[in-house]
């Protein structure tokens, strides 16, 4: 979810994309680099690409008009249930809930659920909640002014509780904990891994680079030969990267952190004596001048290393 001052950032570019898509045959009919090209700065790109294959089947199959069936709408890719929901409320003025992010925070706390919202079991609890809480006429309104009550009123810091229409009805704030409803997500411990590249130099002042799986972390990359453990380094080193080494010096490790996991990696520096490209029979294993190293796909720690050698 954007906070505020991304919110304020991105505006200018929504409302030139906008402005350049007018309607869903433009969209469709434009080529998905230029779709793309227009959305620089918005970030997100699978959302761009979601609008134009969107976009296309509505132009396709629905003549250019909005599918108005709940079902239709969620088997449109980045349509979800809460998207879905909006559409058919405020376009087709059907009486479906919506459950984004504000209505989850404003429903958390006008009913007190306790739990991250994020949890299948306080989800489900809130769209039971936001299902029985639909009124019986003015649907569009009602959706509007929930969104709107969330992203103005019932905000995540500081709810403005005493101004907001709720509030004589609102459980979390006769219980006066507004603030402690939803509750935030929890925290996760992030694993720590490790590994050891060998960084081997040439007598030509030439690295020794290998591409990496395509599946995996940086997938199809180019990075230095990693080990798990530096135990047999002069064995590995003559015997599976056939070098003629002559020093090995360790460098200070350094953390490179993923979304899931931190990556501790120790640099080893192999000065060694080889003057050919022969290696292995591996064909992704090759010495590269630093300066061609550079301009392969590289992560961006093996990228900022390189540049200090
Ligand atoms: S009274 Fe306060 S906590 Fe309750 S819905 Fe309104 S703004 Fe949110």
């Amino acid at each position: 979810m954007l906070q505020q001052t991304q919110v304020k950032t991105v505006i200018p570019f929504y409302q030139t994309f906008v402005r350049h898509y007018q309607n869903i045959s433009s969209l469709a009919n434009a080529s998905i680099d230029d779709v793309l090209s227009l959305w620089t700065g918005l970030g997100y790109y699978a959302r761009a690409r979601n609008l134009h294959k969107t976009a296309t089947i509505i132009h396709n199959d629905y003549d250019d008009e909005m599918p108005n069936s709940l079902e239709a709408l969620i088997a449109l890719p980045g349509i979800g249930r809460s998207t879905a929901g909006a559409i058919m409320a405020l376009a087709h003025h059907q009486y479906f809930p919506i459950l984004d992010g504000n209505v989850k925070r404003v429903l958390a706390r006008y009913k007190a659920i306790s739990g991250w919202p994020g949890n299948k079991a306080v989800e489900q609890l809130l769209w039971q909640h936001a299902e029985q809480l639909l009124p019986n006429n003015r649907i569009a309104h009602y959706i509007q002014a929930q969104m709107d009550l969330g992203a103005t009123i019932c905000t995540r810091i500081k709810p403005e509780c005493e101004m907001c229409p709720l509030h004589s009805d609102c459980m979390a704030f006769q219980q006066g904990n507004s603030q402690d409803y939803p509750s935030p997500k929890p925290k996760k411990v992030i694993p720590i891994r490790k590994t050891n590249w060998i960084v081997a130099q040439s007598g030509l002042g030439e690295v020794l680079l290998e591409q990496r799986p395509n599946s995996g972390i940086w997938g199809g990359l180019w990075s230095f030969p990693e080990i798990d453990t530096t135990e047999n380094i002069q064995h590995i080193c003559q015997h599976q990267l056939n070098l003629n080494t002559i020093n090995i010096s360790v460098k200070p490790h350094f953390r490179h952190v993923f979304s899931h996991f931190k990556l501790d990696i120790t640099p080893h520096i192999i000065q060694c004596n080889n003057n050919d490209n022969h290696i292995s029979e591996n064909k992704n294993i090759s010495w590269y001048k630093i300066s061609d190293a550079l301009r392969l796909g590289l992560p961006a720690p093996v990228k900022s290393f390189l540049k200090t050698l």
